[in-house]
């Protein structure tokens, strides 16, 4: 029986001609869909050959799938169905872009597996304006000849930060890079041994150092760093004193490192530069909003830090992007580093990073940033849009999922501000069917995928980092996983 089916497989040229996989051929180009048709061709031979081993008694491990199998394919009609829905299921997988759009319900605000800050929405019209066109990127319109891509977002960035001049590169960490290649190469870098320090994935400061060209000396312990052990260090190869925001982490007890005002002295007295990697580029003071220890840009250069540099998608909340400021002679140096060339951006890059500075020009950063807007929410706030969707999602579900309002926590993420919890409103979503990992796993494989976490056999969604727009979103895939699974119809026929 599955012998003959086996040998009624149809061609895979007759597959392609039939209108699934004609429509998915437009999507995916035609030998796309030949290599999906041969692999489920591939499976199906598979399968019913085990159906054969089955019915001719050789034992064969099996998976209890050959019933569903068999009963799938018992007519050459059934076949060519079955043959289209795995079609339909595969093109739906190979048709979704590899980078795809999803919900962060997690509450981290700053998560950098789901690609860190989501832009304002002036930004998004600026850079999708800029990509659609050509631009000015190295053109200067005023003389009508050829200009310097550096000339964007520099003195903005300038006025906001209050240094003498700045560039932007590909990210912080390739900022940093171009400081100590362009200040110390072939010299010594002074370095506190309290920050030595590694930032999620791989970027540790004394392994830049080396690829930099510069020389690390480290100095004083992991706790306690005092003044006079810089200056102790310093010697005729000394480039550079170097300061680290300890991003992600944080030294408690009895520990000490050097006031800003302290380096900068022996910087003054010693004629060696200074430079500070702020790491998460704090624009604005966010104590109101429960974000207290994160070091602002302009305090450090205020203080005369010769040159620093931070992120442009962390607490900024702008595109991907690493910022150099400070003195014109340095950044006039860093300018002209050949490896500048090979860590630039583009020019979406600084549409999008003009007109995300430009919300903190205006003063409106706290409501039109998306990351500062989500620190700033409210917990009463947060509470009543919690209290509103768990009513939805009853409804909506017929109560088949349980939803509560929890009080909980959110945190900053992106390896900044480690301390900080801001209190937040958590929905718990519980099911007497599913697990909390199993309600997880289905709203990620939702068409827009959805992260929530889970703790205590719930998971829990954190509104703070969803848009309100995307709370429909997340009760239709709630609705979705709360249908009753419908009964094979083997079993209704039965
Ligand atoms: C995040 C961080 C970096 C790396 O910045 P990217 O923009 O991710 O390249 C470097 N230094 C510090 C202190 C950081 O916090």
């Amino acid at each position: 029986m599955a012998n003959e089916r086996l040998r009624s497989l149809p061609s895979i040229e007759r597959l392609l001609a039939r209108p699934a996989a004609a429509r998915l051929a437009a999507q995916l180009g035609r030998d796309r869909v030949r290599d999906l048709l041969r692999d489920i061709l591939d499976n199906l031979r598979k399968e019913l050959s085990e159906v054969r081993s089955q019915e001719s008694g050789v034992e064969i491990s099996t998976n209890g799938d050959h019933e569903e199998v068999d009963s799938a394919l018992r007519t050459p009609h059934a076949l060519l169905y079955e043959i289209d829905r795995r079609l339909e299921a595969r093109g739906d997988q190979a048709a979704r872009p590899s980078l795809q759009c999803v919900i962060n319900a997690t509450g981290v605000i700053i998560h950098t597996n789901l690609g860190r800050a989501p832009l304002a929405r002036e930004a998004i019209a600026a850079l999708t304006d800029v990509a659609a066109n050509y631009s000015n990127l190295e053109y200067d319109l005023e003389r009508g000849e050829r200009g310097h891509r550096e000339a964007h977002c520099q003195e903005q960035l300038s006025r906001l930060v209050g240094s003498e001049a700045a560039i932007v590169a590909n990210n912080n960490a390739a900022a940093v890079m171009l400081v100590l290649n362009t200040l110390a190469e072939g010299g010594e870098v002074i370095v506190s041994r309290g920050e030595l320090i590694e930032i999620g994935g791989s970027f540790r400061i004394p392994d830049v150092m080396e690829k930099s060209g510069a020389r690390l000396r480290e100095v004083g312990t992991t706790n306690r760093t005092r003044i006079g052990d810089y200056e102790r260090a310093i010697n005729d190869q000394t480039r550079l004193l170097l300061r680290v925001h300890p991003s992600n982490y944080r030294i408690i007890g009895f520990t000490e490192r050097p006031a800003l005002a302290e380096l900068v002295d022996l910087s003054r007295r010693s004629g060696i530069p200074t430079f500070e990697d702020l790491g998460s580029g704090c624009l604005l003071d966010l104590a109101p909003y429960g974000v207290k220890d994160e070091p602002l840009v302009g305090e450090s250069l205020n203080a005369g830090i010769s040159v620093v540099s931070f992120s442009g998608d962390k607490l900024l909340g702008g595109p991907q992007s690493g910022i150099i400021a400070g003195t014109r002679a340095i950044i006039d140096q860093v300018r002209q580093n050949p490896l500048m060339r090979a860590l630039r951006v583009d020019k979406l890059t600084y549409a999008a990073l003009e007109a995300t500075l430009r919300l903190y020009e205006r003063g409106v950063a706290p409501v039109r940033v998306p990351v500062i807007r989500a620190m700033a929410a409210s917990f009463a706030e947060l509470g009543e849009r919690a209290a509103r969707f768990c009513d939805l999602v009853m409804q909506i579900t017929q109560g088949r999922m349980r939803a509560a309002v929890e009080d909980g926590d959110s945190v900053i993420g992106g390896g900044a501000a480690p301390e900080v919890k801001l209190p937040t409103a958590l929905v718990a979503i519980s099911n007497e069917a599913l697990s909390a990992s199993a309600i997880a796993e289905r709203l990620r494989a939702y068409a827009i995928p959805i992260i929530v976490r889970t703790e205590r056999d719930r998971a829990l969604i954190d509104l703070r980092t969803v848009a309100t727009d995307e709370e429909a979103v997340i009760l239709d895939a709630l609705a979705a996983i709360a249908q009753p699974v419908a009964l094979p119809a083997a079993s209704v026929e039965a």
